[in-house]
């Protein structure tokens, strides 16, 4: 799943956002404020193909070729680009090293970096589409946990980050990498767009049921705490309303209730200008009132990150 909330403005930092580095082609590193440091993204998607089709990603997925508007998914059993573990293994391993011994911090894009920010903080599985449904995504994150053993990073010091839209949280290979993730201080960030289906039919386009989403957040926030990440944003300069806003707080009680660990919510909103020019930002103010609402509702901690696209 993208990750949507790297900023790429401002000149202390945060910027040079692109799951393209170098002659890397699964792993990058990006500053980004939720790390707030350097994080090395793993992108088990770099056919771009997602189950999701969230209004705001900031993946191009259109289809250039005459009268064509979006690439069309390839058919359910078409052979996907080869992510190799061993290629995981081999770009994460140098990324580490770079920023083990702070060679990453002359590379162009960095070196601007402000002092605080000079530190690695995670290694996230993130990237141009759902990495849980990478076939061997237990193997995957095995691969990460031992590059970064291998370059001398504590559990501690460096957190494995799964970012997911959650919609694949049931699946054995997926529930065993949630169990290593969570034996090695890894976090689960996973996917909370609505409050109702019709919301989340709108912002996340999939046929995807809003119920299973819910269910795997519930399952997986039953066995180890999780994070909820949401965006909300202005859809043809439309925010969410009073009423999805409630909703959302009654599904984030609901999964508490039943026994799900939610340790923090991450509120934010497009802040990278998204293909489709018509889903904006939520300026600062209404975003802050959607936490206060969160906060009050939930008793839950709520950070924010803020965008501007679309707002000038
Ligand atoms: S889950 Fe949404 S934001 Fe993430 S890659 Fe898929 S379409 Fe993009």
């Amino acid at each position: 799943m993208a990750r949507s909330i790297v900023l790429n403005s401002g000149p202390r930092g945060f910027e040079a956002h692109s799951r393209n580095w170098r002659s890397f082609r699964l792993c990058y590193p990006v500053i980004s404020r939720r790390s707030r440091g350097l994080s090395l993204g793993v992108n088990l998607n770099p056919d771009r193909v997602c189950n999701f089709d969230c209004i705001y990603c900031e993946v191009d997925r259109r289809d250039f070729r005459p009268g064509k508007s979006k690439l069309p998914l390839p058919p359910r059993n078409a052979p996907r680009p080869q992510v190799s573990l061993e290629e995981i293994k081999e770009e994460l391993a140098e990324l580490l090293r770079l920023a083990r011994s702070g060679e990453i911090w002359q590379e162009p894009e960095f070196k601007e970096v402000a002092p605080e920010l000079r530190r690695v903080n995670d290694i996230a599985f993130s990237g141009d589409g759902e990495p849980t449904t990478y076939p061997l995504f237990d193997q995957a994150v095995q691969v990460a946990l031992d590059a970064r053993a291998e370059a001398g990073f504590a559990e501690d010091e460096v957190k494995l980050v799964l970012i997911t839209n959650a919609t694949q949280l049931h699946r054995p290979v997926v529930k065993a990498g949630l169990r290593l993730l969570d034996a090695h201080n890894g976090e689960v960030w996973g996917k909370l767009d609505a409050g109702t289906a019709p919301y989340y039919d709108l912002v996340d386009h999939t046929n995807v049921p809003f119920e299973k989403v819910l269910r795997n957040l519930l399952e997986t926030a039953r066995h180890q705490p999780i994070n909820i990440q949401t965006c909300f944003l202005r859809v043809h300069g439309e925010g969410p309303s009073h009423a999805e806003i409630t909703a959302y707080c009654d599904r984030l009680n609901e999964i508490r209730a039943s026994g799900g660990d939610l340790r923090l919510v991450q509120l934010y909103t497009v802040a990278r200008r998204p293909p489709n020019e018509w889903v904006t930002s939520l300026p600062d103010t209404e975003l802050e009132e959607i936490a206060g609402v969160v906060r009050e509702k939930t008793g839950l901690e709520v950070e924010t990150f803020g965008g501007n696209i679309g707002l000038d």
